[in-house]
């Protein structure tokens, strides 16, 4: 068997603990004779899945009770279009844009109603988080918006906007799980799974209850109301069964660990082997301003195409996989998220060295 280290920004790398036990229940889920995907959702050993998978995701982030927890389909891309379609009442909303999610989750949104850019990094690529203290959040505004960890640029949030007192609603497909988070700050927190938690195909959603309502915007189909699958325990139709199951291993694999005041003590240690050697660094460099940086996703260049071209080969060639920047960036990207050990991080950071040593 031979595993690589794997950088990709999603699907990401898994837990092997969790991959290996999915292998070994693979033909006979705990003496029912079948797999997990083979199983009916009504069954109740599916039943005791999702219940548990949910249980352990409360417990991990301290989900307070007036929380909802949805698991749904259709990509975090699919929350652009039903974050409006459920909260817009006065039909504006306020977004601010650090980066293509952030942007396209902005156009998607213009299709319901008055969407503002109350600030935006544009100017400089995308490399820093906007001062947020005191930004011109429209009166009426339904929600403030926000990508909390930017995946493709490498900037998070190391604080929340300041949003006067309107629903703050935040995408944190890259950095959910990744620290512990306070859930009464926000309206809304929702993500793709298939970056730091699971298999895509699952979206979790969770959500402040008095924003599940029937007050939606008028043609909005029975599957993109938060409320259908509210009601129905996630279950209105059939979820995304297996995926769920593996959410829940990984959440068991996390309590494990420590929880996610461990996680973010691992990775704050991971993430400043890297970044140290990038400051230090006579060949590569970071891309974004210091004190932006996020824990997951960490761009950087050498500053010549050819070169990066080169050191994305031949690290390949050494088992440091997937290492290539967004096709939109170019440059390189190590994404190290919650399940990339220390040591691949090392080792990565001895191969740049050797390759520093080679190409200056
Ligand atoms: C990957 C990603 C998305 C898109 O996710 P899909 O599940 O492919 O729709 C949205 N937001 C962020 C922050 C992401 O990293």
């Amino acid at each position: 068997m031979a595993r690589v280290y794997n950088f990709s920004a999603g699907p990401a790398v898994l837990p092997q603990e969790v991959l290996e036990e999915a292998a070994a229940e693979m033909l006979d889920y705990k003496g029912t004779g079948m797999s997990v995907m083979e199983m009916s959702h009504r069954s109740k050993a599916y039943q005791s899945i999702i219940d548990e998978a949910e249980k352990d995701l409360r417990e991990l982030m301290h989900i307070p009770d007036n929380y909802k927890v949805l698991f749904l389909q259709g990509g975090a891309s699919q929350q652009f279009a039903m974050i409006p379609m459920n909260l817009m009442k006065n039909g504006t909303a306020d977004y601010i844009i650090t980066g293509q999610w952030a942007k396209k989750a902005y156009e998607e949104a213009k299709k319901y109603g008055k969407v503002n850019a109350v600030a935006s990094s544009a100017d400089k690529t995308f490399s820093y988080i906007p001062d947020c203290s005191n930004l011109p959040i429209s009166q009426d505004a339904d929600y403030v918006y926000i990508c909390e960890n930017n995946t493709i640029y490498g900037t998070k949030f190391h604080q929340l906007p300041n949003t006067k007192g309107k629903t703050l609603v935040a995408d944190v497909s890259s950095c959910f799980l990744s620290e512990p988070v306070d859930v009464t700050r926000y309206g809304v927190i929702y993500g793709g799974v298939q970056k730091n938690i699971g298999p895509a195909g699952v979206v979790i959603v969770i959500i402040r209850e008095d924003l599940i309502t029937d007050d939606v915007l008028e043609g909005t189909p029975t599957m993109l109301k938060y409320k259908t699958h509210a009601d129905h325990g996630s279950m209105y139709n059939t979820p995304p069964a297996y995926g769920i199951y593996i959410c829940g291993k990984v959440f068991k694999w996390l309590k494990k660990m420590g929880g996610l005041e461990a996680m973010k003590q691992r990775n704050e240690r991971k993430a400043k082997i890297l970044y140290d050697y990038l400051d230090e660094s006579k060949l590569f460099h970071g891309t974004v301003e210091k004190k932006d940086r996020s824990l997951m996703n960490v761009p950087f260049v050498t500053g010549d195409t050819e070169l990066d071209a080169k050191f994305v080969k031949e690290a390949e060639e050494a088992g440091f996989v997937n290492l290539k920047g967004h096709r939109t960036v170019g440059g390189m990207r190590a994404s190290i998220y919650n399940a990339m050990p220390v040591e691949g991080v090392e080792k990565l950071v001895e191969f740049m060295k050797k390759f520093e040593q080679e190409n200056i």
